[in-house]
C-alpha cells in the first residue's frame, strides 16, 4: 500500500470515530426540541423538590417521612391522602404532616387515604 491510500485510509477512520459529522449535529439538533417536548409530556404533577426555604430539622423530618416526589404506588398519592392540601392539580400543595411543597403526585410512609 501506498503512502497516499494509506493516509486517506487513516484520514477516513479517524473521521468516523473522532467527532460527530455534520449531518448527525443536524439531526439532533432537529430531534431536540422534539425530545424535550416529549420529555414534558412525559412527567407528570409538578416539581415540588425545592426544599431550600425549609430548616434542617423540617427537611430531616420531610426524609424520614419517605416523601418522594412521585409515590411508586399511585394509589397512594399524596391527592388522594387525607393529610394532602391541594392547591391545584398541576400545583405544589401541602401536608399537615410535614413542611414544603407537595405533589399531588407525591407519597409519603404515612399516607392515609382519604374516607
Ligand atoms: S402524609 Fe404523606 S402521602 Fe399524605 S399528603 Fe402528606 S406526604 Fe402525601
Amino acid at each position: 500500500m501506498n503512502n497516499r491510500v494509506r493516509n486517506e485510509n487513516e484520514s477516513a477512520s479517524r473521521a468516523d470515530t473522532s467527532s460527530p459529522s455534520r449531518r448527525d449535529v443536524l439531526l439532533r439538533l432537529a430531534l431536540f426540541p422534539a425530545a424535550a417536548a416529549f420529555g414534558l409530556a412525559c412527567k407528570s404533577g409538578p416539581d415540588c423538590t425545592d426544599t431550600s426555604a425549609l430548616t434542617g430539622p423540617e427537611i430531616t423530618q420531610r426524609q424520614s417521612l419517605g416523601y418522594v416526589d412521585k409515590a411508586a404506588d399511585a394509589t397512594k398519592a399524596c391527592k388522594l391522602c387525607s393529610l394532602y392540601q391541594a392547591k391545584g392539580p398541576e400545583e405544589c400543595g401541602g401536608c399537615t404532616l410535614m413542611k414544603g411543597p407537595i405533589s399531588p403526585e407525591g407519597g409519603c410512609t404515612s399516607f392515609a387515604p382519604k374516607t
